[in-house]
C-alpha cells in the first residue's frame, strides 16, 4: 500500500481562468485600474444574467457594503429593528448597527436552515423596519411567505442574497423577486469571485440613485460618468456624507468572466452535491436540505449534520478530516453565541433552538468546482472512518 499522503483538499478554492487573468492585465494596461468601463459593463451583464431589464445592478467592492447602502437607502436609522436570522454570518445583521438600527434575530426552520417565517411576526414590533432574509446555503428562502407578511405588516425586505447566484424560487433567479433589494457576494469563496466585491440589485429607481450616490462619498454625479462625460469632470457635488464602497475595474475584470462561467459553475456544483448525496446515504448524517425538482441550488455550502447519538462530536469529525488532509468548516456559530451579539441583546441558545442544534451537529464539507470526481469519495471515506468503521 502507498503511504504517500494525498496532496491537502482545502475547504474552498476559488476557480481563475486564463480569461480573467487576461482581463485583469488588459486593465492593468489600460490605465484605469478604479471604477470605469469594466465595472460598468459588469453591471450591465448582471442584469442581463437575471434577465429582467426593470432591474438595476450596482457594483460594490463587498456584499456588506452592498446590505448597508440599502438599508440606507431605505432610511434604516436609529429606533428602527431590523429582523434577520441568527443562523448567518455576522455581515447579515452589522450592517443595521453601522445605521444605528437594532436587530431582532430569529430561529431557523430545520428543515431548510434558513429563518423560519413562521417565528417571523412574533419578532415584528411598531419599530420594525425591514427583513434580512438569507438564502441559507444557495438555497431559496420561503419568500413567498415572507414577502406577504412583509407586505401585511409594511416592511422592507432585503435579501442577503450572498450564496445564491444562481438560485431559483418557483422558476426566478433570485435578484428577480418583489424585494426592495438583493445582495450578492463575490468574496472569494462564494460561488463566483472577484476577490472581494458585491452586487446590489433593486427594481425600485429611488433607492438605486440613493446607493449609486452613497457608494462614492455622496458625490452627486456618478464616477462612471467621470470616466464617460465629454464635459470637464472636475466639477462635483457632495449632497451627503458617503462612503467608499465602489467596485474596482481589477475586480470588475474578474467578475466579466465569473459570471460567464456561473452557470457551469452551479451544473458542476449541483454533479457534486448528488455525488455526495448518493455516497452519503449510508451514514449516520442528515443531508443538507434539497432543492424542490426543478428548481437551482447554488450549492454555495454543503452542510451535514451529524445524527443523534454519533459515537464522536462534530469537533472530533473535524479533526479527524483534518488529519486525512481535508479541510471543513461549520456555517454558521449562530450570532447568538456570538459574544457582541449575545451581550448586547441578552440572548440565551434555549431562545434560538433550531439554530442551536444545528450548529452543535453540522458541519460544511468541501464542495467547489475544482474538486475532481475523486475527491468526493475521498470526503466520504474519511467521515465513514471518523463515524462508523
Ligand atoms: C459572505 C457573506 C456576506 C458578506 O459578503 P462580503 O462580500 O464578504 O461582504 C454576507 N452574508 C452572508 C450570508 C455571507 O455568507
Amino acid at each position: 500500500m502507498s503511504t504517500e499522503p494525498l496532496p491537502f483538499l482545502p475547504f474552498a478554492l476559488p476557480e481563475i481562468g486564463e480569461e480573467e487573468i487576461a482581463e485583469v492585465v488588459d486593465t492593468l494596461r489600460s490605465g484605469w485600474v478604479t471604477t470605469g468601463p469594466k465595472a460598468k459593463r459588469f453591471e450591465a451583464m448582471f442584469t442581463e444574467f437575471l434577465g429582467d431589464a426593470s432591474l438595476q445592478s450596482i457594483a460594490v467592492n463587498s456584499a456588506t457594503a452592498g446590505l448597508h447602502l440599502a438599508l440606507e437607502a431605505l432610511g434604516v436609522g436609529p429606533g428602527d429593528e431590523v429582523i434577520t436570522t441568527t443562523h448567518t454570518f455576522t455581515a447579515s445583521a452589522e450592517v443595521a448597527r453601522y445605521l444605528g438600527a437594532d436587530v431582532k434575530l430569529v430561529d431557523i426552520d430545520p428543515a431548510t436552515l434558513c429563518i423560519d417565517p413562521t417565528k417571523i411576526e412574533a419578532a415584528i414590533t411598531p419599530r420594525t423596519k425591514c427583513i434580512i432574509p438569507v438564502h441559507y446555503g444557495g438555497l431559496a428562502c420561503d419568500m413567498v411567505a415572507i414577502l406577504a407578511i412583509a407586505k401585511k405588516h409594511g416592511l422592507k425586505v432585503v435579501e442577503d442574497a450572498a450564496h445564491a447566484l444562481p438560485t431559483t424560487l418557483k422558476g426566478e433567479l433570485i435578484g428577480t423577486l418583489q424585494s426592495d433589494a438583493t445582495v450578492f457576494s463575490f468574496y472569494a469563496n462564494k460561488t463566483m469571485t472577484t476577490g472581494e466585491g458585491g452586487m446590489l440589485v433593486t427594481r425600485d429607481p429611488e433607492l438605486a440613485a440613493r446607493a449609486k450616490v452613497m457608494r462614492l462619498h455622496g458625490i452627486s454625479r456618478d464616477a462612471f460618468d467621470r470616466f464617460t462625460a465629454k464635459v470637464p469632470s472636475w466639477y462635483y457635488e457632495i449632497v451627503a456624507p458617503g462612503f467608499k464602497y465602489n467596485l474596482t475595474d481589477i475586480a470588475a475584470a474578474l467578475g466579466l468572466h465569473q459570471l460567464g462561467r456561473a452557470r457551469g459553475f452551479q451544473l458542476r456544483r449541483a454533479e457534486l452535491a448528488a455525488q455526495y448525496n448518493a455516497a452519503l446515504a449510508e451514514l449516520p448524517v442528515v443531508l443538507p436540505p434539497q432543492p424542490p425538482a426543478g428548481e437551482l441550488h447554488s450549492w454555495h455550502l454543503y452542510a451535514i449534520r451529524l445524527a443523534e447519538g454519533t459515537r464522536i462530536g462534530r469537533d472530533a469529525v473535524i479533526e479527524a478530516l483534518f488529519k486525512d488532509g481535508i479541510g471543513c468548516s461549520v456555517h454558521y456559530i449562530p450570532l447568538h453565541q456570538q459574544p457582541y451579539w449575545r451581550d448586547r441583546y441578552q440572548l440565551r441558545a434555549e431562545d434560538f433552538p433550531q439554530s442551536q442544534l444545528a450548529y452543535e451537529r453540522m458541519l460544511s464539507l468541501p464542495l467547489y468546482t475544482r474538486m475532481t470526481d475523486a475527491d468526493v469519495p475521498r470526503v466520504v471515506s474519511s467521515l465513514r472512518r471518523a463515524l462508523v468503521d
